[in-house]
C-alpha cells in the first residue's frame, strides 16, 4: 500500500514557495534571508542534508538573483534541486580553501545595509562568520518570515502530513493489539520503531512507552520496566515520512488474560481527557486563537478538579518539524487559518500512579468543516488482553 502513495512534492511547488518567500522579505523590509541546512531550506528547495562545519546557504536578497552557496562537493546535488533546475536560483560552489562567509557576503551584496534574516537553526560558527563578513548588517531570526509561510500548509504538505499520520495510526494500532504483558518498555519501543519504518516512515524519531507510574511523566522515554496486567500504558510515537512528521498518543489499559478491570478513577480520568481532546478539537476553526483551543481543553480538565495535573501546553504545530509554530498555549493569540496543522494532546498525570494522554494531529480547514482530523486510530479505551 505504501508503495502506491504519492510522496513527491512537484518542482513547481518549490517555485511557488520561493516566490512567496521573496514577497515576504520585501514586505518585512529585510535586506535578505540566509537559510542554512534545516527545515527552512528543505521547505524552499527540497534539499535535506545534515548541518555541518562547511557552510551551505540559500541566499535570498530582496532584489537580485537567489544563490545557493554550497561546498564544491555538494554542487551536483544542489544543482538538481527544483529552484536551481527551474532557473530560480544559481549554484555558487566554494573551495575548501575559501572563506565561505565572505563569499556569502558577496552574493548578498557587500555594501548591503539593513536587516538580514538568518535561519534559526544556523550554527553559531556560521553566524559569527557572517556577522564578521557583513559589518553593516543587523541580523534577526528568519523565522519572522519563514514562520508565516510554513505554518500554513500547502496542498502537498497536507497530503504528506496525512500519509505520515495514517502510517503512525497503523503502527499504533498494531502495537495496541498486544501482546504487552511481560515485555519491557524498551522491547515494545523497539517494535514500534520497526513498525513506523515498515509502515512507510523514513525515520522513527520517538517511541515513548510509559507503563504504570512511568505514564505520569509526559516525556518518559522507554526503559527496562516490565509491563504488567492491571495497569495503563501511554504510547507517544512518531517519525517522518517524506520529511513530514507524525505524532500520535494513545493510552491503553493492559487487562491481561484475566481481564483485570481499571480502577474507577482511571476510567473517569480517561473519559475526561477524551472529552477535553474532543472539545478542543471541536473548537478548531478559522479565526479562533491558538490559546482559545488550549483553554477549551484546560477548562474541561480544571472543571473536573484535575487542572493541576495537566502540566503542559495543549499542543504544537507540526510539519517538517515535529514541534513548530503555531504552539497551542496560553499567550499565543495567533488566529487559526485554514492549513495550520497542530497536535491536540491534553493529558492528566498523577505522580506515582499513572498518566493519560490522547493526541491527534488536527488541521484547521475552511468553513463549514472548520477542521480535519488527520489521525483515525480509535479513541475508545482499548483493553489489551495479552
Ligand atoms: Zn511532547
Ligand atoms: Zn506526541
Ligand atoms: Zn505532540
Amino acid at each position: 500500500m505504501a508503495g502506491q502513495e504519492d510522496r513527491t512534492t512537484p518542482p513547481e511547488r518549490y517555485g511557488a514557495r520561493l516566490a512567496a518567500c521573496r514577497e515576504a522579505v520585501a514586505e518585512r523590509g529585510l535586506a535578505g534571508l540566509m537559510i542554512g541546512v534545516g527545515p527552512d531550506l528543505r521547505y524552499l528547495t527540497g534539499f535535506a542534508g545534515e548541518p555541518m562545519e562547511r557552510l551551505t546557504l540559500l541566499i535570498v536578497p530582496r532584489e537580485g538573483p537567489v544563490s545557493f552557496l554550497v561546498p564544491r562537493l555538494e554542487a551536483q546535488k544542489a544543482s538538481e534541486t527544483p529552484p536551481v533546475a527551474g532557473g530560480q536560483a544559481t549554484v555558487a560552489p566554494f573551495e575548501e580553501t575559501e572563506n565561505a562567509g565572505s563569499r556569502a557576503a558577496e552574493l548578498l551584496g557587500r555594501s548591503i545595509k539593513g536587516s538580514v534574516g538568518l535561519s534559526d537553526r544556523l550554527w553559531a560558527m556560521h553566524v559569527l562568520a557572517l556577522q564578521e563578513a557583513l559589518p553593516g548588517c543587523r541580523f534577526e531570526r528568519a523565522s519572522t518570515v519563514m514562520r508565516e509561510l510554513r505554518q500554513v500548509k500547502d496542498e502537498d504538505e497536507k497530503r504528506l502530513l496525512g500519509l505520515a499520520a495514517a502510517a503512525a495510526d497503523r503502527a499504533l494500532d498494531a502495537i495496541a493489539a498486544g501482546p504487552l504483558v511481560g515485555r519491557t518498555e524498551a522491547d515494545v519501543s523497539r517494535e514500534i520503531r520497526g513498525r513506523l519504518l515498515d509502515e512507510g516512515h523514513d525515520t522513527a524519531e520517538f517511541a515513548i512507552v510509559g507503563s504504570g507510574p512511568n505514564g505520569a511523566s509526559p516525556h518518559h522515554d522507554a526503559g527496562e520496566r516490565v509491563i504488567a496486567a492491571g495497569e495503563p500504558v501511554v504510547f507517544d510515537i512518531g517519525g517522518t515520512l517524506a520529511g513530514y512528521a507524525s505524532d500520535i498518543t494513545r493510552t491503553v489499559w493492559v487487562a491481561g488474560d484475566k481481564d483485570a478491570a481499571p480502577e474507577p478513577e482511571f476510567t473517569r480520568v480517561y473519559e475526561l481527557v477524551r472529552e477535553a481532546q474532543a472539545r478542543a478539537t471541536a473548537a478548531v476553526r478559522p479565526g479562533v486563537t491558538a490559546e482559545a483551543v488550549d483553554a477549551e481543553a484546560r477548562g474541561t480538565i480544571a472543571a473536573a478538579g484535575y487542572g493541576d495535573f495537566f502540566t503542559h501546553r495543549l499542543g504544537h504545530g507540526i510539519g517538517l518539524e515535529v514541534h513548530e509554530d503555531p504552539y497551542m498555549v496560553a499567550g499565543n493569540a495567533t488566529p487559526l487559518r485554514p492549513g495550520m496543522a497542530f497536535s491536540v494532546e491534553p493529558g492528566v498525570y498523577l505522580p506515582g500512579r499513572w498518566g493519560v494522554r490522547l493526541e491527534n494531529i488536527v488541521m484547521c480547514a475552511a468553513e463549514p468543516e472548520g477542521r480535519t482530523i488527520l489521525n483515525h486510530s480509535p479513541l475508545d479505551l482499548r483493553r489489551v488482553r495479552g
